[in-house]
This record gives structure tokens, sequence and C-alpha cells, in this order.
């Protein structure tokens, strides 16, 4: 299904409604009563944009596209009730009945939009209503005589399902795999799960890793996990190096050997560790470095950093 937000200038929508302020407690639905052939989601989006027809609604939906009309915050006209709970707390959906649409399919876009309005605002399931709820009116009119065998409880149950389908593609979709090696370069919390989760755990801090390069195998939105830091932290504790793998032996003495690239001193977690006069004659594994020719070298043993020229 196509989901446009074609949404009209704050003129259009002030014709047809109290003005904004909705407070979005409730989603109602309709149908549009309108079998005409033709008599579908743009067309009604259409005469919405264009003059109107003295009341309205925030979207229309077909039998392949739902069209939002009005932002959500306007009370609009479409609930019958003056300034009522339906017309001032409520966002409305018209469900197409044209002739010429395929019933069910737009029925079941209807339910597909409304699941997706309700999470987008936040409402419960339980505050989906018919038109009929505010003034009696006998509205959604083929719905509440079960046409096609989709009774009211029927359409809520679809409603429920693809409430839950979208939560199950959401997690799926947002928890992305990767392999990027990076250098801890700031101190960040290290939490069982993303920051963002409620029922997080603090399990550490990057604080005791500066320097270190590790590999990230995990992205959920600005976070990254760690195997070997065992948990997830923001992006904003790492930084990109250069990926190597070779073997160097330490000939020159006179270089620090530190926890950090010396270009990265000004960091106020910088260290000096020792010398590489310690460590002449000794071959290390090198697996990062900070540029291409020259540079700092990532000791992948000691997790520890130094100048290139030492191995010279
Ligand atoms: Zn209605």
């Amino acid at each position: 299904m196509k989901i446009e937000r074609l949404i009209v200038p704050d003129s259009v929508s002030q014709r047809v409604s109290f003005g904004r302020g909705n407070t979005k407690k409730y989603l109602t639905i309709h149908q549009t009563g309108n079998t005409s052939k033709g008599a579908n989601a743009l067309a009604h989006h259409k005469l919405q944009a264009r003059s109107g027809v003295g009341y309205g609604w925030h979207w229309q939906v077909d039998d392949h596209e739902a069209i939002q009309t009005h932002s959500h915050d306007y009370k609009i006209w479409h609930a019958g009730d003056g300034k009522g709970s339906g017309n001032t707390e409520s966002i409305s959906i018209e469900i197409c009945v044209n002739i010429d649409g395929d019933y069910k399919k737009s029925v079941e876009n209807g339910a597909k939009i409304a699941a997706l309005i309700l999470k987008e605002e936040n409402i419960n399931i339980n505050k989906m209503v018919q038109h009929n709820h505010w003034t009696g009116k006998d509205c959604p009119h083929e719905i509440r005589m079960g046409k096609d065998g989709i009774t009211w409880t029927v359409f809520v149950e679809m409603v429920k399902k693809y409430l839950n389908e979208n939560e199950k593609q959401g997690d799926d979709e947002e928890v992305e795999d990767v392999t990027i090696r990076r250098v801890v370069l700031n101190d960040r919390a290290i939490d069982n799960l993303p920051n963002f989760c409620e029922d997080r755990n603090n399990v550490g801090n990057t604080v005791d890793y500066i320097g270190f390069v590790v590999t990230l195998t995990k992205k959920w939105k600005e976070y990254y996990y760690s195997k070997y830091l065992n948990g997830w932290i923001h992006e904003s504790a790492f930084e990109d190096i250069i990926e190597c793998n070779f073997k160097a032996t330490v000939k020159n003495a006179g270089y620090s050997v530190d926890n950090l690239p010396w270009t990265k001193r000004e960091n106020k977690w910088y260290k000096h560790i020792t010398s590489s006069d310690e460590l002449l004659g000794k071959e290390f594994t090198i697996t990062a470095r900070t540029q291409e020719n020259g540079g700092y070298f990532y000791i992948h043993e000691l997790a520890k950093w130094i100048d290139n020229r030492a191995f010279e």
C-alpha cells in the first residue's frame, strides 16, 4: 500500500476545523458512503484540497493507497458532535467503498493505516472507535453490516495483527549486522542493551578501554555492540582507524609507546606507557594504523600505539 502525506495549507484545514490542538486520544473509523465509480482516496483528497464539503477528515484510504490531507493537530469536523471529543480529540480515517475498488483490500488497507496511526500517535487500540460511537450515526456502514464477513470485531483483529507485524518488522529492521573495527576514544557507558531500551542495565564504561581497537558486530540506531566490551555503546565512544594485518619488528629506540596514537595527546585519557627501548628486537602484529602511509601503529599484543618509525 502506498502511503502519501499530501498535507494541505493551513488555510484549507482552518476552513473545516476548530483549528489546531487536537488531543489525539482517539482514532475514528468512517466509511465514505460514496459507492460511485472513481470515488477513491485520491478523489476524496482532491475534493478536500479543492473546496471541501463543509467538513473533512484526516485520512482517506482505498484498495491501493492511503492519503493524509490534514495534520493530526487539527480538530477536523468529521464526527458531527460539535465541540465533542469526536471532533476535538480524535483522528479520522475514511475508508472508500467505490464500486470499482476492491472492497476487502480497501478495508485491509484501512486496518493497516489505522495500525500505523495508533503506533505513530501512541493511541491504545481500545481508543479506536466507530463514527457511530460519537453520534449514533450508521457509520462505518458496511463494516457495521458485516459486509463480506468483515464485522467490527474482525476489523479490530486485523488492526491488532498489523500492530504486531509492525513491531516485529521494526525490531528486525533496526538491528543491523556489521563488522567494523574502531578505536575507543571517549568514556561512554556500556549497557546490556542500547540506552533507549527501558530495561537496559549498565555493565561498564569504555574508560577502561581507551585506545583499544575493538570489533563492532551489531548496529542499532546510533549504538554498537562489541563482544569484547560485552555490551552496547554509543557511537561517539569510537573513531575510525585503518585496518591492516602484518608483522613488524621494533628496530629503533626513542619512540613513545602510548595508550592512544600520539596525535590524540590532547585526549584527557591519553597516557604514556613505555618506550620502544623496552621492545627492541621484538616482533608484533599490527592490526590498525592511523593513516595509509606512516602514522601510528596499533600493536595488537599490547593493545598500545607506537610511531611507525620505531619499526623501520
Ligand atoms: Zn462517518
